[in-house]
């Protein structure tokens, strides 16, 4: 096998030197230094060690990442052309454009930021926070507090309205909070992945103008299973994530900024303060992100074949139409709940129109250990269900039923997994209320 290593390393430093226009002197010399380093290398080959790559196949049902659809993996399959090929370009304005119908914004820059659904928001937070500036926060469960952390890092000042985990905020408390506390920022968390609650927007994009600050949702997990119509609802900065309702892996996350975000990141220009964050700089970004009238500028190489999976994903949505996703979503958490009552099971948040219909937080009966219960599904059973987080630790089982896996044959199966281990522990389905 190591005469083998030796052999491919070989040719492929050989193919190196050739290409660089070194004489051939120098060739021969480089070739016999790399050899002679490949007989005593400082770190052992591993390969013996890590063996053969091969993941188990899982049913993914906790809160991220969902299992991506089948054409998703397809396209991530096909080869990569390069991130500044106009044909690429292409495929970039394409995603745009199906950004926009799915997140029913016409806003110019409706973008794939590269990384997980935190770049998208880091960017909005690094591009839109100046030292200083005011963020009110409203923290029902653990993503507020990651804001809280993020945007403290970024110099904001961060007030934070909370209320236990689980619950959500009435527009009358967003009003007075926004009036008591003028924040620059207000950050709202539309589905609260930690506890499964819904919180209502309507209305608070319009209080938000009247106040001269910017609305930042997170939509992460709402989007396409939830109507966000960010242009509606006067939102100005949204971001999202590939790996929840959108079928796609984890690594391309979606981003917007409206007219009154632009206004602030250039007026932050023209002050000359730098975004503090030289990766996910939109002022940078957008020169190679957007056609702006002149060349596309190269900032960093674009994750090709995450732009495939995403956009192989949004094409899938708008095949089955936003209304049919929203539809779908709804239909599925209804039969999921009916079928956990039949076996009495709880969940966390009582009224049904405060559930989210991607993530469901189930009530871990008196008595079981939750923990138990998620190994049985995962080692038995290839089903990874989520645990609850913070203060919801032990307490609850988070049930994500996301895009490609939000179907009702998914839900019987996570139901009857959940109950294996609940009946391992002594469990007993009450009997039928007469
Ligand atoms: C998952 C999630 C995030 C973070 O997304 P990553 O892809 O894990 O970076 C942010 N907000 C909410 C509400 C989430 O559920």
């Amino acid at each position: 096998m190591f005469p083998l290593v030796q052999h491919l390393n070989l040719s492929r430093s050989l193919l190196f030197h050739r290409s660089s226009s070194l004489c051939g002197n120098l060739f021969a010399q480089n070739v016999c230094l790399n050899f002679c380093c490949f007989s005593k290398m400082k770190v052992a080959n591993p390969l013996s060690e890590v063996g053969h790559f091969a993941p188990t196949t899982r049913l993914l049902c906790g809160p991220g990442p969902s299992n991506a659809h089948p054409r998703v993996h397809a396209a991530m399959a096909l080869p990569q052309l390069g991130h500044m090929d106009p044909e690429f370009l292409a495929i970039c304005e394409d995603v745009k454009k199906l950004l926009r119908y799915t997140w029913q914004t016409e806003e110019a820059f409706t973008i794939p930021v590269s990384g997980t659904g935190s770049a998208a928001w880091e960017a909005a937070v690094a591009n839109l926070t100046e030292p200083g500036d005011v963020h009110l926060v409203f923290v029902n469960g653990y993503f507020g507090e990651r804001h809280t952390d993020m945007a403290g890092r970024y110099g904001a000042v961060v007030k934070q309205v909370r209320k236990p985990y689980g619950e959500t905020f009435s527009l009358q408390e967003i009003e007075e909070a926004i009036s008591a506390n003028k924040p620059d920022l207000i950050w709202l968390c539309m589905a609260e992945t930690s506890t499964g609650a819904y919180q209502d927007i309507t209305g608070v994009g319009k209080i938000c103008r009247q106040h001269n600050c910017l609305f930042l949702l997170d939509t992460v997990t709402s989007i396409a299973a939830l109507p966000c119509n960010l242009d509606e609802n006067l939102v100005d900065a949204a971001y999202a994530g590939g790996q929840k309702c959108l079928s796609c892996p984890p690594g391309i996350a979606p981003l917007m900024l409206n007219e009154r975000a632009l206004e602030k990141l250039a007026k932050r220009e023209q002050k000359d303060i730098k975004v503090p964050n030289w990766y996910l700089d939109m002022t940078m970004i957008k020169r190679y992100i957007t056609a702006h009238g002149g060349a596309r500028v190269y900032h960093h190489t674009a994750p090709i074949s995450m732009m495939y999976a995403l956009r192989e994903s949004l094409s899938i949505l708008a095949e089955e139409t936003l209304e049919g996703s929203y539809k779908r979503h709804k239909e599925v958490s209804e039969f999921f709940w009916e079928k956990l009552e039949e076996v009495g099971l709880e969940m966390l948040i009582d009224d049904k129109e405060k559930r989210l219909p991607s993530l469901h937080s189930v009530k871990v009966p008196e008595g079981i250990n939750a923990a138990e219960v998620l190994k049985n599904a995962r080692v038995n059973f290839d089903v990874e269900i989520g645990a609850g987080l913070g203060e919801l630790a032990g307490k609850i089982f988070r049930v994500g039923l996301m895009g490609h896996n939000c179907r009702k044959d998914v839900a019987l199966t996570v139901i009857s997994v959940l109950l294996d281990g609940l009946k391992k522990q002594g469990y007993v389905v009450p009997a039928k209320k007469a």
